[in-house]
């Protein structure tokens, strides 16, 4: 007991264990994210594993020396198997069989044969040394989530540390064996301890990675989220434009900057010209196709400080900034231009779509109100002069 006080055993699986405590910790805070569970099976495994071992070293039976082998390895390569789960990759559960079978095959030899246990040390670190090189593959290759990505390599990094220590322990292990050096108990034994003293410490920044990976991805997934959510609250389904909750927002701030600063702002309202005869004319659906034809012709017309929306039906907004009357003017006509000369087709005949729009000018003391309504009387005015045409807001109207 003295001894194991003494030896980094002990410190190293009080360290496994508080991975596993907090690996249990991170799988229930992250469901139902891939990776987590595997990590958690993985570190008790590694746990009962070592403390089997510690069984073995205790009371020399053979049975705890292969299931402490044999626990370690499922551990380990449960871990692993985690990383391909978190990636999204088909799992590599034969590494689970392979690396055990292959240790218990060697274990039992070694029981029955009364074989060397330097020689069994080489045999088991190899197996462990080697197992993690295909994960440490995938965490280097993979950059398909760039969000994880940092995290990967901070992974991979802590696994290959871990290999080549394990590795380096192996080798010991067949040197002695080759040199015939005389039997040490584990608990003595430089190359036994080499993965207490240096593997675990990569195994806990390995932990760290993998927590962080989760997390960031947690992240990731909740910002595409509130995005998603965002996009939907602000645009209109059919043409894509801001919708008029939308405009609002935008249009206050930018008739207050422009009332503020003394530049000149103008708002159109812009209505499609007799869209019921069009709709029971050609259906419902070609009416949405004009809607959607007519707002993909004026954003190609705008610059990026204009601001067009969808009002409601057939019915557009459009703010534009540092702009005189004259300019919005000069602006519609040659987007009713545009909106003529490319004409929607209902069975190879052209169908000819057009607008009318009303102008006017913020004025000091505006709200969009206001503009709204002085736009929608230019509108009117339009509209009764023929439609086809663009109106400015004159106060004598
Ligand atoms: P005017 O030239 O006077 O504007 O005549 P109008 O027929 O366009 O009259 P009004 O603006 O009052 O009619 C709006 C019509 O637009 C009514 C409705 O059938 C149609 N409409 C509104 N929203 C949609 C839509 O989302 N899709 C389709 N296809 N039609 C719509
Ligand atoms: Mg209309
Ligand atoms: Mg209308």
């Amino acid at each position: 007991m003295e001894a194991i006080y003494y030896s980094p055993m002990l410190l190293g699986v009080c360290l496994l264990l508080a991975v596993a405590i907090c690996s249990t910790a991170l799988w229930y805070v992250s469901r139902p994210y891939a990776g987590p569970v595997f990590w958690m099976a993985g570190s008790w495994t590694l746990i009962a594993g070592i403390v089997l071992f510690f069984g073995f070293i205790a009371t020399g039976s053979p049975v705890l020396n292969v299931l402490g082998n044999a626990g370690q390895l499922t551990g380990e390569a449960l871990f692993l198997i985690g990383i391909f789960h978190f990636m999204g990759r088909p799992l590599p559960w034969w590494t689970v069989p392979a690396s055990v079978g292959v240790m218990v095959a060697f274990n039992v030899h070694y029981w029955v044969d009364d074989g060397n246990s330097d020689f069994l040390m080489g045999v088991y670190s190899t197996i462990a040394g080697l197992l993690p090189l295909q994960a440490i593959w995938l965490l280097f290759k993979s950059r398909e989530d760039p969000a994880t990505r940092p995290a990967q390599l901070l992974v991979g990094v802590s696994l290959l540390i871990y290999s080549g220590v394990v590795l380096l322990r192996g080798f010991h292990g067949y040197s002695d064996w080759l040199q015939d050096e005389p039997y040490v108990l584990p608990l003595n034994s430089y190359s036994y301890l080499l993965p207490y003293n240096f593997g675990i410490p990569a195994l806990v920044m390995g932990f760290v990675g993998v927590t962080l990976m989760t997390m960031q991805r947690i992240l990731a997934v909740g910002r595409t989220h509130q995005l998603r959510a965002e996009h939907l609250a602000t645009r209109d389904d059919l043409t894509n434009l801001l919708n008029r909750r939308a405009f609002r927002t935008v249009a206050e701030r930018d008739l207050a900057r422009a009332l503020r600063q003394g530049h000149s702002l103008c708002l159109a309202m812009i209505d499609l010209d007799h869209f019921k005869r069009l709709n029971d004319n050609h259906g419902h659906s070609f009416g949405d196709r004009a809607l959607r034809h007519v707002a993909d012709v004026w954003q190609r017309q705008l610059r990026e400080t204009d601001v067009l929306a969808r009002y409601g039906g057939e019915e557009f907004v459009l703010l534009l900034p540092d702009t005189s009357p004259q300019e919005a003017r000069v602006l519609l006509d040659r987007a009713r231009l545009a909106v003529t000369g490319t004409a929607l087709h209902v069975d190879k005949q052209p169908v000819k779509v057009t607008f009318s729009a009303g102008i006017t000018e913020a004025r000091p003391g505006d709200t969009i109100d206001l503009l709204l309504s002085r736009a929608d009387e230019a509108l009117y005015r339009a509209k009764d002069a023929g439609r086809d045409r663009v109106e400015v807001f004159a106060p004598a109207s």
